[in-house]
């Protein structure tokens, strides 16, 4: 067995935990590079003592001499880098070939897209990169030549679920019908609508079936998270958007379903835990030990599934506006959602605002080729200020 050498971007995060979680368990498969944080050191010193990467990196150059004076207490050889440039640095520089991208929101894209073009094999977490660039991102993934495997639990579950010579070749003959992504529903799917205006952060990240960090438990509360998973999904699979369904699911444990010309419907089942598409995504095509309990359907109550409630959920039809409109509509989109998610975290605006201000956004931004990484990047901070002022 040839050794994979990982490096984790974002490893102090929920997905980034529970990679070292799976990796751990497997010290004769896996090394890992390179880890990367943005503020939590502490943390990030103890994954350093425990894993020795070749490069540890950071935000800022204070975070940067709060991790070398720890690490040289624990007398660890780490090499410590801070700030975006860093980022990529872990990437190339590292001696990597396996990259889990688990940055959240937009600071992933570039070193998730230096990973592509370098011909990593690309385990994307990180679905803000593939949203705010999927056209660009994709390119990069096929010039680089490296595997992508989607570890977002859904896209994960339709990759399970197709058939294996799909994403080389998509071909009518395969008989690829519609792809069914599921959604819990969040916290409040049936919250009386009077009650959602005055929701708390630590409410909306109280998500009833997965445990993950506060940004993407604030999407899954809106269902913004979804809105972006069909954006993902779209670009992953290459299928038309009015092929790619929503259906909620509030028991979360068919992740996701293919449905086939013959009538055939493909799904996989598991736990809620997101060690399952990361075990996949290190060792495909093979399969290990995840840490994940066995699933007992005799344990289970029911399995439901309903259409989305579009009134109780704006931000869903927001989303599919901009998947439609294309170019760099998904990109604003995007911004103008981490802005409006940080001012609600922050209490600055309500959980209704949310939808507002991005809808706001929408129509303010107009609508360009997302051709290029200069191009995306002026539009994501120009989409970040008007979402501020509108704020
Ligand atoms: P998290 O908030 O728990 O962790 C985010 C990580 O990114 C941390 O290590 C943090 O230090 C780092 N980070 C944040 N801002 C940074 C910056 N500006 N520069 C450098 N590093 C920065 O988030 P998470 O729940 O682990 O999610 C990570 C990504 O995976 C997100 O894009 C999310 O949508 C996606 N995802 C997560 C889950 C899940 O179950 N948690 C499931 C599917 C997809
Ligand atoms: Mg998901």
């Amino acid at each position: 067995m040839t050794i994979k050498h990982i490096a984790i971007l974002g490893s102090t995060g929920s997905i980034g935990v529970n990679t070292l979680d799976v990796i751990r368990a497997h010290p004769n498969r896996f090394k890992v590079a390179a880890l990367t944080a943005g503020k939590q050191i502490d943390r990030l010193a103890q994954q350093c003592a425990e894993f020795k990467p070749a490069i540890a990196v950071v935000s800022d150059a204070d975070g940067a001499s709060r991790l070398e004076k720890l690490l040289l207490e624990k007398k660890i050889n780490t090499q410590v880098l801070y700030g975006p440039q860093a980022l990529v640095s872990a990437v190339t520089d590292s001696g990597c070939d396996t990259v889990m991208a688990a940055i959240v929101g937009a600071a992933g894209l570039v070193p998730t897209l230096a990973a592509a073009k370098a011909g990593k094999r690309v385990l994307l977490a990180n679905k803000e990169a593939l949203v705010m660039s999927g056209n660009l991102f994709m390119q990069a993934m096929k010039e680089g030549g490296g595997e992508l495997l989607p570890i977002d639990s859904e896209h994960n579950a339709i990759f399970q679920c197709l058939p294996p010579q799909f994403s080389k070749t998509p071909n009518p003959s395969l008989g690829v019908e519609e792809l069914w992504l599921t959604a819990s529903g969040g916290p409040f799917r049936n919250t009386p609508l009077e009650q959602l205006g005055g929701i708390t952060p630590d409410q909306a990240c109280a998500h009833p079936n997965w445990v993950m960090g506060r940004k993407i438990s604030v999407d899954s509360a809106t269902m913004m998270n979804k809105g972006l998973e069909v954006i993902e999904a779209f670009w992953l699979f290459g299928l038309p958007l009015e092929k790619i369904k929503v259906l909620i699911h509030p028991q979360s444990v068919v992740h996701s379903m293919v449905r086939y010309r013959d009538g055939s419907v493909i799904a996989q089942l598991g736990q809620p835990d997101m060690r399952t598409p990361i075990a996949y995504g290190l060792a495909w095509p093979e399969r290990i030990e995840a840490g994940v309990a066995p699933l007992s359907l005799t344990q289970l109550a029911a399995l439901s599934f309903n259409e989305p409630d579009l009134i109780r959920f704006p931000c869903l039809p927001l989303a599919f506006a901009a998947a439609k409109a294309g170019g760099t509509a998904p990109t604003v989109l995007n911004a103008a959602n981490e802005i409006a998610v940080a001012a609600f975290l922050d209490g600055g605006i309500s959980y209704l605002h949310i939808p507002v201000v991005v809808e706001k956004a929408l129509n303010a931004m107009p609508v360009v080729n997302a051709d290029s990484i200069e191009c995306i990047l002026e539009i994501d901070t120009q989409t970040r200020k008007v979402a501020r002022d509108f704020i």
